[in-house]
């Protein structure tokens, strides 16, 4: 062939490859069914096995962020309230919990694991109207793992023997556990069961946007007929959670939630006996090498920002991108934001869902000007967002600078900040530049590079080729400000035990 030709022929390809990305069409509405979900329209504390009235009579609401329309009421637990919770763990503790056997209560927990999985569909729903986040990231991730968590935990509850080898693992008492709003249920779960399955007690605060599921898994535990006491929920705002950091006979706090209420809490809980762990904030760096897989790699900064909305601790908010492919990667990344559905949650086909709440729905935008005043370049595909409800459109900034606040600061919305680099010394450096160190993702074809990089990386969860992947087998926990002590695997144990030679 000749040469203008085959360049006729060249272009041609080029042409009939091109996708065109701005068609109008559209996926028909695909909404799944709320009929069969049970609702109460008032909702009481949980405490000693049944709903009992807050004793100062107090209720908040919680609503659905997509229509901002009320889904229920929900009791507010007071410092009194908190005290009546914590005397029914100990009880439960002592009389019940401590006592029977290892076997008795890995039973417990695979009972609630079956019983989670039969109810998945409502729970799913439940979870996508109370928190605004996809039906679709609902029912395959957040209940599933949730009842994984239950299901993993009950095996190790006759077998601390061999997840401590050598040593006697002791239950330590009343576990005070504080959860956030992002993947509520999964929260409750990978609190509640490692501190059941050692033999613990627990009293659990949800927050104070996403309290329905927890309260639905407390009707599971009555089904369970898990004794009265061993798990108590005590709905209500940050002063609950304080009341119950506070309280002199809780003997560890499990918190997951923002780095300065972490701290608060650091600070309260020195110069007393209880334990604690921490899993807080993130900023974690998504890292594109030029050998990598792009098209995969696209895929996997989508997941990594734009998962729930952006509301995950340890998103991939910082991308990093070898200079040699950052014009081909930005390209393919803005023409795949074109095509993410945002809107109604219980739609089978959205992609990114409500944001959680109104105040950070306006943190979120505060960030998306902070980033122009900057000097950034702001980027938002063209999609309809909902009339009523709190949205914000997938957003990507490039011209970033690492001081840049957009870089530094953990913004929990879907806002995602590009820099290049050239080195592999140069996205060591910048990645592990922030006061945070949860999680990254490395993208390469060599495996060699992948063990180098994550090796110098100071985060407690490092992806390759992959983000967002969650496992109950897997440690989970942060470096730096972004907390102390891991959750998950048999690491999760370890906070819940006082071992013995
Ligand atoms: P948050 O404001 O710190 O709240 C977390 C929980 O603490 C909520 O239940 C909250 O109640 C309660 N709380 C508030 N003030 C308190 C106080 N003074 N004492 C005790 N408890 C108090 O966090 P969030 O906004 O709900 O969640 C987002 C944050 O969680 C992000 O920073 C994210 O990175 C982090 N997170 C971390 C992980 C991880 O594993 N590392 C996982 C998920 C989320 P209210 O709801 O009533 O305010
Ligand atoms: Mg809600």
């Amino acid at each position: 062939m000749k040469k203008k030709q085959k360049m006729q022929k060249k272009a041609e390809i080029k042409s009939a490859l091109k996708i065109n990305f701005s068609t109008d069409w559209k996926y028909d509405p695909a909404p799944e069914s709320a009929d069969h979900i049970k609702l109460e329209k008032k909702y009481d504390l949980f405490i000693n096995g049944k709903f009992v009235a807050p004793k100062k009579g107090k209720y908040f609401e919680t609503i659905n962020p997509a229509k901002e329309t009320k889904l229920a009421e929900v009791a507010e637990g007071t410092e009194e309230d908190i005290d009546t919770a914590v005397r029914a763990a100990r009880s439960a503790y002592e009389k019940i919990w401590s006592k029977i056997s290892a076997r008795e209560r890995g039973k417990y927990l695979f009972r609630i694991a079956r019983i989670m999985q039969e109810k998945a569909r409502e729970l799913a729903v439940i979870e996508s109207l109370d928190s605004g986040k996809p039906i679709r990231e609902s029912k395959t991730v957040d209940i599933p793992l949730a009842a994984a968590h239950f299901f993993y935990n009950a095996g190790w509850a006759d077998k601390l023997d061999y997840a401590f080898p050598g040593r006697k693992a002791h239950s330590i008492g009343v576990a005070g556990q504080i959860i956030p709003w992002n993947f509520p249920l999964l929260m409750a779960a990978w609190k509640i069961a490692p501190a059941l399955a050692a033999g613990n007690t627990v009293v659990l605060k949800p927050a104070e946007t996403t309290p329905l599921t927890a309260l639905k898994l407390a009707e599971i535990f009555q089904q369970a007929d898990l004794p009265p006491g061993v798990v108590n929920i005590v709905t209500g705002a940050g002063a609950t959670g304080a009341a119950l950091t506070r309280h002199p006979d809780i003997d560890k706090i499990a918190f997951t939630g923002s780095t300065d209420i972490g701290k608060l809490i650091m600070k309260s809980l020195v110069g007393t006996n209880k334990k604690y762990t921490l899993e807080l904030g993130g900023k974690s760096a998504n890292i594109i090498f030029e050998d990598a897989a792009l098209d995969q790699a696209v895929e996997g900064i989508i997941n990594g920002i734009f998962f729930n909305q952006g509301h995950v601790c340890c998103a991939g908010s910082r991308l990093y991108v070898q200079e040699s492919i950052a014009k081909n990667l930005i390209r393919k990344l803005k023409d795949r934001m074109e095509t993410l559905i945002v809107g109604d949650p219980l739609d089978k086909n959205t992609d990114i869902g409500a944001i959680n709440s109104k105040a950070q729905l306006e943190k979120i935008q505060s960030y998306l000007t902070i980033g122009i005043e900057e000097g950034a370049q702001r980027f938002q595909p063209a999609c309809d967002l909902p009339k009523s409800g709190y949205w914000c459109r997938p957003t990507l900034f490039t011209d970033v600078a690492q001081s840049h606040r957009i870089a530094q600061e953990e913004i929990f919305g879907p806002v995602l900040s590009v820099q290049t680099f050239r080195t592999v010394e140069e996205v060591i450096e910048k990645a592990n530049n922030t006061p945070y160190g949860l999680a990254g993702g490395v993208w390469t074809d060599k495996g060699a590079k992948v063990f180098s990089i994550t090796s110098q990386i100071r985060a407690g969860v490092l992806w390759a080729n992959t983000y967002n992947k969650f496992d109950p087998t897997a440690p989970f926990g942060g470096y730096k400000e972004s907390g102390m002590g891991r959750e998950g695997g048999v690491h999760g144990l370890y906070p819940y035990v006082e071992l013995a030679s």
